[in-house]
């Protein structure tokens, strides 16, 4: 039996697929066919030698997975519960390469096609879907992580250019992107100048304000570097970025959505992607550990006769189920227009934390063999613990879900 029979057949037990049209049925199919054939024989040899594999990339785009969600300009036009099975299928082979997908899809992507003008979405999707041009989106800084609105970064406009400095941390695929977003502070009365500082704003022109850059990588002054020695998101590239006097044109600036709102729409999209793909990697944790305790005799017994067994795998799959049933309400509710943003925020904090206990509870029915490469769930629970950080923190997510229910901002 495949593993994507057994996917359907096991741990399925509330039939969650009988909810899925064909079109979406079709996504997983297609999606999942591709990780068992080029993700699964390879990942944890790129794993161990930190190898990011962009000869996946044109494979990914022939896929439609970049820029899915996205009507227009050669991208994919799908449904989010389209999107979010995608992100689903890719996590169950490994999270980095669904980091792959969010960087370019959700987060670069996505910031020029929410905050962009014409010009810029005509110039930069087309190219941007196919993969022949890669994206990064740099908002995080070595000093400003959960709260970006203290970000030093900025922009300043100099004779008809602007021009940035700064530094950006934990920045995905910009050493191998062809071209950057780079959130920064620039002033009111810089915006007014370049012609997108929004009418009937009447802010201080020395205020200054986040807007997002289009900034290609050869731009002189701009550098960036891999993050090395991580023990978690191996598959997957990570990088600081120095801007030291990085010119580009008046018309570089994202011209819509001034403030964090601009930044906050992209993560929003990754996060609506987080809360589904986390699951894949927990659903394909508890698959390999089923494999192998059906299997494992001990004391005269396959692992998977003893209560104590039952009880992980029975506990893990329910969790597994819930979580995927919260993912597809939030996607339905994401494709009727009606999501909320506190509802994101508790599929992406629940969804990752039970992802990570579930794969680490994977890892114990797999004894010593499960701290090898052999199996999955240790390697996912280390790629869970980035999940959990990035696009927002548990306790980030947890205070935006306090704050709805209590009213009360408790943010700082
Ligand atoms: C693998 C990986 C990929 C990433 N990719 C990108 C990317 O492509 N682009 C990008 O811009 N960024 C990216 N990031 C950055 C990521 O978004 C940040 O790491 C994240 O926002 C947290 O920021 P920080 O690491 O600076 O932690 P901090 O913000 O310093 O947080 C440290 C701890 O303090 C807690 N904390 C912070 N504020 C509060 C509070 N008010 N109350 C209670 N606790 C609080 C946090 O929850 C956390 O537990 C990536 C990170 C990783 C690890």
């Amino acid at each position: 039996m495949s593993k994507t029979q057994l996917r359907n057949s096991k741990t399925d037990l509330f039939n969650i697929a009988s909810m899925l049209t064909d079109a979406e049925l079709e996504v997983r199919d297609k999606v999942a066919e591709f990780v068992d054939r080029r993700v699964r024989p390879n990942i944890a040899q790129w794993f161990d030698d930190a190898h990011l594999p962009m000869e996946l990339i044109p494979e990914m785009a022939e896929l439609g997975l970049f820029g899915m969600h996205i009507d227009g300009y050669g991208c994919g036009g799908r449904s989010a519960v389209e999107y979010g099975i995608a992100m689903q299928e890719m996590e169950a082979g490994d999270s980095g390469l669904r980091t792959v997908i969010s960087v370019q899809g959700s987060l670069a992507m996505t910031a020029i096609a929410k905050n962009g003008s014409e010009e810029q979405k005509q110039t930069w999707l087309p190219k941007m879907a196919t993969g022949e041009i890669i994206g990064c989106f740099g908002l995080t800084e070595p000093t400003a992580g959960s709260d970006p609105s203290s970000m030093a970064t900025h922009a300043k406009l100099v004779n008809g250019e602007w021009v940035l400095n700064g530094a950006k941390r934990w920045i995905g695929l910009a050493t191998v992107a062809q071209v950057a977003i780079i959130w920064a502070k620039v002033s009111v009365a810089d915006a007014k100048a370049a012609g997108v500082h929004p009418d009937g704003d009447t802010r201080p022109d020395d205020e200054m304000v986040v807007r997002g850059f289009i900034v290609p990588t050869e731009t002189a002054g701009f550098r960036a570097e891999a993050i090395e020695q991580k023990l978690s998101m191996r598959a997957s590239l990570q990088c600081d970025i120095a801007l030291d006097d990085a010119r580009v044109p008046v018309d570089a600036i994202l011209p819509h959505n001034p403030g964090l709102r601009g930044p906050f729409l992209c993560l929003n999209e990754a996060r609506y992607g987080i809360a589904w793909g986390a699951l894949g990697a927990a659903r394909d944790s508890i698959k390999d550990a089923l494999e192998y305790a059906s299997t494992r005799m001990q004391f005269g017994k396959p692992l998977t006769a003893y209560q104590l067994t039952q009880k992980k795998l029975a506990d893990m799959t329910i969790a597994l189920n819930k979580g995927q049933l919260m993912a597809l309400q939030l996607g339905r509710a994401n494709d009727a227009g009606t999501m909320e943003l506190h509802q994101i925020s508790m599929a992406k904090l629940d969804n990752v934390r039970v992802s990570i206990e579930i794969a680490r509870e994977c890892r114990t029915i797999l004894g010593g063999n499960g701290i090898t490469g052999d199996y999955s769930p240790l390697r996912h629970a280390n790629n869970l613990e980035s999940v959990r950080t990035y696009e927002g923190t548990d306790e980030v997510h947890t205070l935006i879900v306090g704050q709805k229910l209590t009213g009360e901002a408790a943010f700082s």
